[in-house]
């Protein structure tokens, strides 16, 4: 989960780091309210989660309640990469008279945490580390050592931050470190670390990630999420503890295991080619476990997307048998009838692996009129891209027609 640069500034304060008083405001009022509060100049900044706010116009200086108002009210509402500002965050200003880059991650591919600091900030790292690759300092932790005072004075003097802010640096840098372990986070960053006119150094920006699978340990994570951003439907799949994020195609998609569900989706994304472009309508994992219950779960979240013609059902029996993967969607499609929600969408069903033999001789007795069994990954893909594009095709033409 993604913060807010808000959320992440007040989770800065409350770790002790040093950051400018300010609030949250959702309309130009409000932010007026805050600015007044304050006193005197601000900055009234764009707050959604994606970065190049500054360069996209969404982070204005103001002088005065006034001022704060028209800003708020220009920045609101405003559209960044995509993005709606549905929130402005107000704060005191800062003289900058330096900007730095601090960061620390969790680096996948070495297997490690990582810190990166440069004294090149305020532009965006990955452009500095290109241009001039000596001033990006890249310095893994170990996460059974961590940052000791020893290990930030050794990134602070390699980085080269200057004399009179190497102290103060530092003792970020430790403590930025103890947020990090504290929250399960996988990234902190803060693009401008500043150095104010009054020698003071500050943490002007905050983009903080929590990593999910540690939010059992943190109860308070959950309010932070901002559910009005969600997708309703993945929403709905969340609270049935189901795998699914939302994708724009067409060809519904359910299997079992990640991978297989991933490379689903670029079989069908590649099949849709030849049916008029149809693409995959979701990502669904349904694990390692197809019961009856999960399945029908799984089914009623797909079919409940409008935009799904068809869906692809492609199972890989392993500790979960195919006759029994076979049985959960028949079963299934009974208890959709039984709630009311009759299928009425055509189902490809690829099984193998496990009893696949087994599982197809159940799908095949039922005689289900919905049900087609194709048992290779590229043909059950290519059928249910070309049921997705038929359907669209007919419904095109329905359009058409304008009955
Ligand atoms: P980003 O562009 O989305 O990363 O947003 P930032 O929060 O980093 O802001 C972009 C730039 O605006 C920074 O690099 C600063 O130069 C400037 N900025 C941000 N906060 C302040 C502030 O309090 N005072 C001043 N003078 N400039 C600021
Ligand atoms: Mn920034």
């Amino acid at each position: 989960m993604d913060l807010y640069e808000y959320q992440g500034r007040e989770l800065f304060a409350r770790h002790g780091l040093p950051v400018l008083d300010g609030g949250v405001a959702t309309t130009p009022e409000e932010a007026r309210a805050i600015a007044d509060r304050l006193g005197g100049r601000v900055v009234v900044k764009a707050q959604v989660k994606v970065g190049g706010r500054g360069k996209a116009g969404g982070v204005k200086l103001a002088d005065g309640v006034d001022e704060a108002e028209a800003r708020a009210r220009d920045i609101l509402g405003m559209d960044i990469k995509g993005h709606t500002v549905h929130k402005v965050m107000v704060t005191t200003t800062a003289d900058i008279a330096e900007e730095y880059y601090f960061s620390y991650l969790l680096d996948r591919a070495n297997r490690t945490f990582l810190c990166i600091a440069s004294v090149a900030g305020g532009m965006e790292i990955e452009q500095v580390a290109h241009e001039a690759p000596e001033k990006v300092v890249q310095e893994p932790i170990d996460a059974n050592v961590g940052v000791d005072e020893a290990k930030a004075r050794d990134i602070v003097s390699r980085a080269g931050f200057p004399a009179d802010v190497a102290d103060q640096v530092a003792a970020i840098a430790v403590k930025l470190w103890q947020t990090f372990v504290a929250e399960d986070a996988t990234l902190v960053e803060v693009n401008p670390l500043a150095k104010v006119a009054d020698g003071r150094v500050l943490l002007l920006d905050a983009k903080i990630t929590f990593d999910g699978n540690a939010g059992f340990r943190h109860p308070d994570h959950e309010a932070l999420e901002d559910t009005s951003a969600v997708d309703p439907l993945e929403q709905r799949a969340k609270e049935r503890d189901l795998n699914y994020v939302k994708l724009d195609g067409e060809v519904g998609i359910i299997g079992n295991g990640a991978g297989l569900v991933m490379s689903t989706l670029d079989v069908v994304a590649y099949a849709g080619e030849e049916f008029g472009k149809v693409r995959p309508a979701n990502f669904l994992d349904i694990g390692g476990g197809a019961s009856a219950e999960v399945m029908a779960n799984g089914l009623e979240i797909v079919l409940s997307d409008p935009a799904v013609r068809s869906v692809f059902v492609n199972v890989f029996g392993g500790i979960t048998a195919c006759d029994a993967v076979a049985n959960g969607i028949l079963q299934a499609l009974k208890l959709l009838g039984e709630r009311g929600e009759a299928v009425t969408k055509p189902l490809v069903v690829r099984l193998d692996g496990n009893n696949a033999e087994e599982g197809r001789r159940i799908l095949d007795n039922a005689g289900n009129p919905l049900v087609e069994r194709v048992d290779t990954m590229d043909g059950a893909a290519r059928r249910a891209a070309e049921l997705a594009g038929v359907s669209a095709e007919s419904s095109r033409v329905r359009d058409e027609s304008g009955v």
